[in-house]
């Protein structure tokens, strides 16, 4: 596939910040506004945003599919409804806007000032509404990992895992964009087994380092996406931490899953990075043995090869990386997800999320929850301030970066920062 905005000789004459998370090959969307303004849809490139409210009511944006009232807008879903080609068309457009040998806005100083703004002055907004969340728990290792914290090493997977890509129904509307704080949860859990319950704050609130991804609108009920024709949905990414309380998880999971001890916030990065964009990031996944059911089957290098660190940063303090995995350690990849997801006839709607479940790789030092880092609490990370770590504690800002690179090009995420503030 050639996508004109992905050639990694483009420069632009926005400038570009060295080793940026947006150059001129990324062009991620977001939702912003400045002091005073109603938000709008953004594209952001260096430390700039370009305001495509007002680059499409100056008329840069005649040829491209798309009215006033898809940028006039607080979340992305309008624009997105118009569809995987149009997005495509409009990001090329973009690309060509800001491209040096254009001169199109380049030599329009006066229109410029009114379009590219400074990513600083701008407050960032959830740039979807998110009509369903999923979360599925697609990595190996992490799966492995909590396997021999709960039950067994021997067996550690459940019999189901290696044929279906598991996941459940989780909370759209606790998620919230980088920069919101939290407060620590409160609720029921049993921390002597041999006890009744009790009531109280949730004393081990964890991360889950993840990457979700946005949709298109799907098909009818009744009908299913298959593998092949997976990528046509999926919009783009963003950065994900699902946060976990263990301990109210740990009472309550039994039989139907997670719920109060995660449907109290998951924070995501604010730009959504197009597939398009990571296209050239892609990699082939793990072999997957036993053999998938025909419909969970798929061509070509379905996977994608992104960076991934989170950092705990206490008050007054510097932070600490604390995990660096990738995304590339999925063993399910997005196309066998949204398969799945849709095999039964299930419906999926344009902005719905679909996170990975929590990404470890096989080093400790990729583990992406501190479930795992310090092993169900039975070690602990040293803080670069001196301080130690088993769980999150009261006013920790937790910091999850991304970025995919290769030797031409680096397309980055941004961050989703949160502050972890003592139960209300
Ligand atoms: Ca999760």
């Amino acid at each position: 596939m050639n996508i004109k905005a992905n050639d990694p000789t483009l420069k632009s004459w926005v400038q570009v910040p060295e080793n940026s998370d947006f150059p001129i090959q990324n062009l991620p969307f977001g939702i912003f506004s400045l002091d005073g303004d109603t938000p709008r849809v953004g594209v952001a490139i260096g430390s700039k945003i370009v305001d495509l409210k007002n680059l499409f009511e100056l008329g840069y944006l005649e040829d491209t599919p798309f009215e006033l009232a898809d940028f006039d807008a607080a979340v992305l879903n309008p624009m997105m409804l118009r569809g995987k080609q149009a997005t495509r068309t409009l990001r090329n457009r973009i690309s060509e806007l800001l491209n040096i040998e254009n001169s199109e806005l380049q030599n329009n100083p006066e229109e410029a000032k009114q379009i590219i703004v400074d990513m600083a002055d701008a407050k960032m907004h959830l740039p979807v509404y998110i009509g369903d969340y999923t979360d599925f728990y697609s990595s190996e290792q992490h799966a492995y990992n909590v396997g021999c914290l709960f039950r067994d090493p021997k067996n550690a997977l459940m019999p189901n895992w290696k044929h279906i890509p598991v996941g459940y129904h989780g909370r759209s509307s606790s998620i919230i964009v980088s920069g919101e704080p939290i407060h620590r949860p409160k609720g029921q859990k049993r921390p002597n087994p041999e006890e009744p319950p009790v009531f109280g704050t949730s004393n081990l609130l964890d991360f889950e380092l993840e990457m979700a991804f946005v949709t298109y609108q799907g098909k009818p009920l009744g009908d299913h996406i298959t593998t092949g024709e997976a990528d046509e949905y999926i919009f783009g990414m963003c950065l994900f931490n699902d946060w976990s309380a263990r301990d109210i998880q740990g009472w309550e999971y039994v039989p139907l899953g997670p719920f109060l001890g995660k449907n109290f916030a998951s924070s995501v990065s604010p730009w959504i990075v197009t597939l398009d964009a990571l296209e050239p990031f892609r990699v082939p996944g793990p072999l997957q043995d036993p053999k998938v059911l025909p419909y969970l089957e798929y061509e070509g290098d379905k996977h994608i090869a992104i960076n991934l660190e989170m950092a705990i940063q206490p008050e007054n303090s510097e932070a600490t990386v604390v995990s660096d995995s990738n995304y590339k350690y999925m063993y399910w990849n997005m196309n066998q997800q949204l398969a799945h997801h849709t095999i039964n006839g299930c419906n999926i709607n344009c902005g719905d999320m679909m996170a990975s479940g929590t990404i470890s790789g096989p080093e400790e030092h990729e583990y992406g929850s501190m479930l795992e880092i310090s092993w169900k609490g039975s070690k602990s990370v040293e803080m670069k301030d001196g301080s130690q770590r088993k769980f999150i504690q009261d006013n920790d800002t937790v910091i999850m970066k991304g970025y995919a690179k290769n030797d031409q090009v680096r397309i980055g995420f941004g961050e989703v920062n949160t502050k972890v503030l003592p139960a209300k």
